[in-house]
């Protein structure tokens, strides 16, 4: 059976060409770019090519670049760095409810720390209105954590406008772009951005590694303690094969970026229109101001895990609304933000397309998806018919 992987969002397989330029970093170049002989110099400057690299992606300088274990690691870092800081001006952040995990703990372990957080809300169709962040900032704001495009229901926040208020009001703005470098435009400066988490294993590089972009001039904490590698800002041993894979997928990920995302939203809206099409399945989020590979329905009268184990059992991966809901009932924050009920929260799933998504692929989840629900419906204890 042919494995249909509709779950991008969650991670991409590394493109075997990012695997092969990552390769002799392990066993042939290995050694510690700390290291003063020439076998670590030269890694040195690898990471100092690789850093290059990715800065230039973003319209960035090499020195504003700080290489991190994962995108969690540069959220956390982002956050923390710059509250703590900057404690002196005021102990205030503002964030939104349907940030990442690793932006919304992070600011909840902080109220713990003596920070005091403002979480805004989001319309209907999870869009932060600008305006409402302007009336949060308070005299004590250091930080606004606004992500750049949400990862499950994929909508695109107008970070440029939020970033006009920030700048206003001289507030750092730190944005979650895990979703889309890779995939959409992102400049920082165009943007207005200063600080900016990315994760390479959104964008068919390796697992565990990331980076922050920090505009320089920002005050900043460093997050980890230790040797003085990234300059004083990041202590830790370069992950010089990671850093190599992450910037080899950039490249491949820009060169094409454009006509990939024209391509895979025009697969977005053939599925969104086929899965409406079944009848009783309405679209979460915004209809244009979205991610091109992010579909996220809910399906009246069937709950997205047996949706979800459905679909597995034609090899098809998909993931439900309700991320980790095999040990938790709670339906995603990032659906209740958008003031979805709970009991749609719950029959609802996210599909995310990617490079290697095909129409046949498409076409044949709209083939299996019909016939699933009905099923699913004739048997629903949640009383659909009955
Ligand atoms: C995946 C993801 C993260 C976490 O990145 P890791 O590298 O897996 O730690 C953070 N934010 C968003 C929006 C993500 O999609």
């Amino acid at each position: 059976m042919k494995r249909i992987y509709l779950d991008y969002a969650a991670t991409t397989p590394t493109d075997p060409a990012v695997v092969q330029a990552m390769l002799p970093y392990y066993s042939e170049a290995f050694g510690n770019p700390s290291s003063l002989y020439s076998y670590g110099q030269e890694n040195r400057e690898v990471l100092q090519k690789a850093r290059r690299t990715v800065a230039a992606a973003i319209g960035a300088d090499p020195d504003e670049i700080i290489f991190t274990s994962c995108g969690t690691e540069a959220d956390n870092a982002a956050l923390l760095g710059t509250a703590r800081a900057n404690i002196g001006k005021g102990n205030h952040i503002i964030t939104t409810s349907i940030e990442h995990h690793a932006v919304l703990e992070t600011a909840h372990a902080m109220t713990k720390e003596g920070f005091d957080v403002t979480i805004v809300p989001v319309d209907g169709d999870g869009i932060v209105d600008p305006t409402v962040i302007e009336k949060a900032i308070t005299p004590k704001t250091t930080l606004i954590s606004v992500m750049h495009a949400n990862n499950e229901v994929g909508t695109i926040q107008p970070i440029a406008e939020i970033s006009r208020i920030a700048r206003g009001a001289g507030v750092y703005l730190h944005t979650d772009a895990v979703q889309t470098v890779g995939h959409l435009p992102v400049d920082v400066d165009e943007m207005g951005i200063d600080l900016m988490s990315v994760s390479a294993h959104k964008f068919y590089g390796p697992k565990g590694v990331g980076f922050l972009y920090v505009r320089s001039g920002t005050r900043i904490n460093p997050f980890m303690h230790g040797g003085g590698q990234e300059n004083g800002r990041r202590a830790g041993t370069e992950n010089v094969a990671g850093i190599v894979g992450m910037s080899t997928a950039l490249e491949i990920a820009l060169a094409d970026r454009d006509e990939e995302a024209a391509r895979q939203t025009s697969l977005r809206d053939r599925l969104i229109s086929g899965l409406v099409d079944v009848g009783g399945i309405q679209l979460n989020g915004h209809s244009d101001k979205r991610l091109p590979n992010n579909v996220n329905v809910s399906v009246d009268y069937v709950e997205g895990e047996s949706m979800m184990l459905n679909l597995d059992l034609d090899g098809i991966c998909i993931s439900t609304g309700s991320a980790c809901s095999s040990v938790s009932a709670e339906p995603s924050h990032v659906l209740t933000a958008l003031n979805i009920p709970p009991e749609k929260a719950h029959c609802s799933l996210r599909l995310t397309l990617g490079k290697w998504t095909t129409e046949e692929d498409v076409e044949r989840v709209l083939e299996i998806f019909p016939s699933m629900v009905k099923r699913l419906r004739a048997m629903s204890p949640l009383g659909h018919g009955r």
